[in-house]
């Protein structure tokens, strides 16, 4: 069997953190990723049938059953880059329980933002079956804009899209919006969720953001190139514009790329 400290899914969730916690975006234990892995894949690096433990999941992620998952640790700070934070589970086949298979050492659990996660993994697989990564920290910019800007999906949107001539090649889906809710909670997984179903990139305002993605680069790349756009909005915002990034501009650049884009957050 080979080193598990080789395999590409752990290393990547370790690159990630790097990569996360290097922007800031991850103060404390605030960050928290999940990425789905392949059985097959899990086997070449540890011996999937041993359960160590389980955990109550504390609803039904059914649509999710026999998957296996490889998530941060409840408390994990992303700025220690450790291996020993990071855990693989796979849920149980009545979708109630995570068994533990690997990681979680000295009885460490799963983020308790996992709910959220996994109702989000469950949305984002209905529209694109291969999303594997869901993700959540608090990149400094897109939450300082979310005191300032209105919560509106299609202004918000429309706001970072111009600030960042990539936004609309990067995120042409827009951004998904939630207004402050307690988190860590059943309703707020829920409620990003919901979102999900149209976004991979939902807003929890005053807070922070959750991204989706195929890969774990996909998904770190697309909180960077919002952050960006978040930045540059609070950069200028307060001063007056010359120049602007116009719709027209906007829609001959999306045509040029042939990016398929939400057309009602133009005009
Ligand atoms: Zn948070």
């Amino acid at each position: 069997m080979k080193d598990i400290y080789s395999a590409p899914f752990a290393l990547g969730m370790i690159n990630a953190e790097r990569r996360m916690d290097s922007k800031g975006w991850c103060e404390r234990n605030s960050g928290n990723i999940s990425c789905l892995v392949a059985e097959e894949e899990a086997r070449e690096y540890i011996d999937t049938s041993k359960i160590i433990r389980t955990i109550p999941i504390g609803f039904d992620a059914s649509p999710l059953a026999e998957r296996l998952l490889i998530v941060t640790a409840s408390g994990s700070y992303f700025s220690n880059h450790s291996f020993d934070d990071l855990g693989i589970i796979r849920i149980s086949a009545d979708g109630k329980t995570a068994e533990v298979i690997w990681g979680f050492e000295g009885g460490k659990r799963f983020t308790s933002e996992l709910p959220a996660h996994l109702m989000s993994h469950i949305e984002r697989l209905k529209v694109d079956p291969e999303n594997r990564v869901i993700t959540h920290c608090h990149p400094t910019n897109l939450m300082a804009m979310s005191f300032l800007h209105e919560l509106d999906e299609k202004a918000f949107t429309r706001t970072l899209w111009g600030t960042c001539t990539e936004g609309i090649m990067v995120f042409p889906d827009g951004v998904g919006i939630l207004p402050w809710m307690v988190c860590g909670t059943e309703d707020i997984g829920r409620a990003t969720a919901e979102k999900m179903k149209q976004y991979r990139i939902v807003v929890w305002a005053m807070h922070g953001i959750y991204a989706a993605g195929r890969t774990l680069n996909e998904a770190v790349g697309l909180i960077d190139t919002v952050e960006k756009a978040a930045q540059i909005y609070m950069l200028t915002s307060s001063l007056p514009h010359k120049n602007c990034i116009s719709d027209e501009n906007l829609i001959s650049l999306a045509d040029h790329i042939g990016v398929s884009y939400r057309k009602d957050f133009l005009g």
